[in-house]
């Protein structure tokens, strides 16, 4: 357990942009930085970080919150694993209360299989270095293949002994627990219940996670043995999920966004040798063949890639494969094919670093022009082999996502297929069409759109009466506010929690009548002044998130604390941050959009209006209440039949109506003041 002082001063250090920025590439914009969300898939950057506030907020699917919150989601980390990552990332030494046997058990399966991962990649670097068989056959394979202490010092890269428990019993005896073992894969457990190790006498290859994890390994075999399995790789775990991770991102990561460039390559040892030489913007897909999600990734860096890929037929077979997705996920694609026989590692060590580096850069073609170039030597003129080429060829120019685009590389393979553009643009409009279509019919039927009232259509131009508009189209981040139907009031309860998050430990004044009758200047806290106003006419929200904001403060209030919207970032509550971020984004982005009167979405107003906007505020709630209880009351009096409970209604129906006038007239005071 982290001591709650040191939780908050991890909080108070965290720099959003810095946190954010070592996932995302945030580009400054005005007073906040902006970038493609890492949450959902979008083209247009509308993920917005606010350095002032210490929070970011996607615009697109409403994620939002502050660093902590960031990490959990982003790297599904614990609460204290994200807050031991800031921690160590601005060197807060971390107090830890002493955990109970309980709690040790509590700690979650995930941190223990990240626990006994890091500890593995820190023995087999332990035994590359310090122990005999690992120097000479370990460290030594590495020497030969030109990788300095440095290098294999960034990798992480070790050495397992030839043993068959050698780091099984090593890490029992340290404590980690056979089950961890066996569900990192680190561990095999025999039916008769023996254990071994799954990786023996194999120099060792850590895969990281973006933020430098270890999640598991590939062991490289050494030995010349027939039976044996030239690479042996981790399984997937609880935290290793091959399809999403890229063998060398963390190390690369910087670079790559940088230099605006990400190289992809087939192995792992190429991103090391490649390194080596100096080029350190480069990951590998490593065994898998390369997936949408780990397209993504890259695409957080950069929408530029250029394929490095061995120049035989596997090799090229493969880049086709890959370059359509790349191609659909919107990036701009460069292929470098390497000399038949050679693949990027073996041609860096034959030639060196100068010369790879020229190779690459000189040889980066435009992939579409490649393909053609490629395909067109095939055909040898065969007409029919040629007319598969055209649609081969068109289909791929259909991934590329911008028109401009697609029309730049009509122009291009029309001239080299000798081929009229209009024929190709005729070809491709049918393609895309096509596939436009098959899309359609896959896709589900869409969920309807939010409603107020489940008997109404929702229709916004239908003339409806309601009080509140029935919007199809509002953005998701108002639903992901509420995570249920926008209702009568809804507008007005956020408005009030608004305040309370963006002011409520800010103060304005008022006009109170004191003991002698005289009206005199008062000032309060914001949160107090509606903290106490609300409780006066014992309105409820009706979203219990609201409430349970609204029951914060007024709690804090009666203990007489004042809180700032900063509090709730300590309580690990991921629902609550996403709240607060975004009330305390809505007041400088909403507006532009949403603003208007038509659609009523409340956008607060500068800050020198507080006074006037909470008292405004606090009469609109009232007066929303009260036109709700009218409303029922009406409802009433049309199914009753009892004259008693009748003049009852009645009379709280008049009631109810001076109270709207009363509310009226104050407001209009307010607005006119
Ligand atoms: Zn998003």
């Amino acid at each position: 357990m982290i001591k709650p002082e040191t939780v908050e001063r991890i909080i108070d250090a965290a720099r959003i942009e810095e946190i954010v920025g070592e996932f995302v590439s945030l580009k400054r914009r005005g007073a906040n930085l902006l970038g493609c969300c890492p949450f959902h898939n979008e083209k247009t950057p509308s993920f917005t970080v606010s350095p002032a506030k210490g929070i970011f907020k996607c615009f697109g699917c409403g994620e939002a919150g502050n660093s902590v919150h960031f990490l959990m989601k982003h790297e599904h980390y614990s609460y204290p694993e994200a807050l031991k990552y800031i921690a160590k990332k601005y060197s807060i030494e971390i107090e830890e209360e002493e955990l109970s046997p309980q709690q040790i058990e509590k700690q979650t399966e995930r941190e223990g299989l990240f626990n006994v991962s890091d500890f593995a990649q820190k023995y087999f670097s332990e035994l590359l270095t310090e122990n005999e068989l690992g120097r000479n056959i370990g460290l030594a394979y590495f020497y030969e293949r030109g990788l300095s202490d440095d290098v294999i010092k960034k990798f992480g890269l070790g050495y397992c002994l030839d043993e068959w428990e050698n780091f099984t019993k090593h890490a029992l005896a340290s404590g980690y627990s056979i089950n961890v073992l066996e569900k990192t894969g680190l561990s095999i457990v025999k039916d008769d219940g023996k254990t071994y190790d799954r990786f023996r006498g194999r120099v060792m290859f850590p895969v990281y996670s973006v933020s430098g994890r270890v999640l598991g390994f590939s062991g490289r075999i050494l030995s010349s043995e027939k039976q044996a399995a030239k690479y042996v790789n981790s399984p997937e775990s609880e935290i290793y999920n091959k399809s999403k991770t890229l063998y060398g991102l963390f190390q690369s990561k910087n670079s790559i966004s940088k230099s605006d460039l990400c190289y992809l390559v087939e192995g792992n040892i190429d991103v090391i040798t490649l390194h080596q030489c100096g080029i350190e913007n480069v990951v590998a897909s490593s065994g898998t063949s390369l997936t949408m999600e780990q397209i993504r990734l890259i695409h957080r860096y950069t929408k530029n890639i250029t394929v490095l890929y061995d120049g035989d037929a596997a090799g090229i077979k493969a880049a086709m494969r890959a370059v359509n997705m790349l191609l659909e996920e919107g990036m701009s694609v460069r292929v470098v094919l390497f000399p038949e026989g050679e693949d990027p590692d073996s041609y860096a060590r034959k030639y060196g670093a100068e010369m790879i580096k020229n190779y690459v850069e000189q040889q980066a073609t435009n992939f579409i022009v490649f393909k053609t170039k490629l395909l067109l030597e095939e055909t040898q003129g065969d007409p029919i082999k040629k007319a598969a080429l055209i649609k081969d060829i068109v289909q791929t120019i259909s991934f590329v996502p911008e028109m401009i685009e697609r029309n730049l590389y009509v122009k291009e393979c029309s001239a080299l297929l000798d081929i009229s553009e209009h024929t190709l643009a005729t070809e491709l409009a049918k393609c895309i069409s096509e596939r436009f279509k098959r899309k359609e019919r896959n896709s589900e039927p869409q969920p309807t759109p939010i409603s107020v009232n489940n008997n109404v259509e929702p229709n916004p131009g239908s003339g409806n009466d309601l009080p509140y508009p029935v919007e199809s189209s509002l953005p998701d981040f108002v639903q992901s506010l509420t995570q249920q139907p926008v209702y009568a009031n809804e507008m007005e309860e956020r408005r009030i929690i608004s305040l309370l998050i963006n002011y409520g430990d800010t103060t304005i004044k008022d006009k109170v009548e004191n003991e002698e009758g005289e009206m005199v200047e008062e000032e309060y806290y914001v949160s107090a002044y509606i903290v106490g106003d609300i409780m006066n006419d014992d309105i409820m929200f009706e979203n219990p998130t609201y409430q349970e904001v609204f029951d914060m403060y007024k709690t804090k209030i009666y203990e007489g604390e004042v809180i700032g919207s900063s509090y709730f970032f300590t309580l690990n509550r991921p629902d609550l941050d996403n709240l607060v971020a975004t009330m305390l984004t809505n007041t400088y982005t909403i507006s532009e959009k949403w603003g208007d009167d038509k659609r009523r979405i409340y956008v607060p107003k500068p800050e020198d209006n507080v006074d006037k906007d909470v008292k405004e505020a606090l009469l609109k709630l009232k007066q929303a209440k009260v036109n709700q209880k009218i409303q029922e009351v009406k409802e009433q009096l049309k199914v009753a039949s009892d004259i008693n409970d009748i003049m009852l209604l009645l009379n709280e129906q008049k009631n109810l109506e001076s109270i709207r006038i009363l509310i009226g007239k104050a407001l209009n005071q307010i607005i006119t003041s």
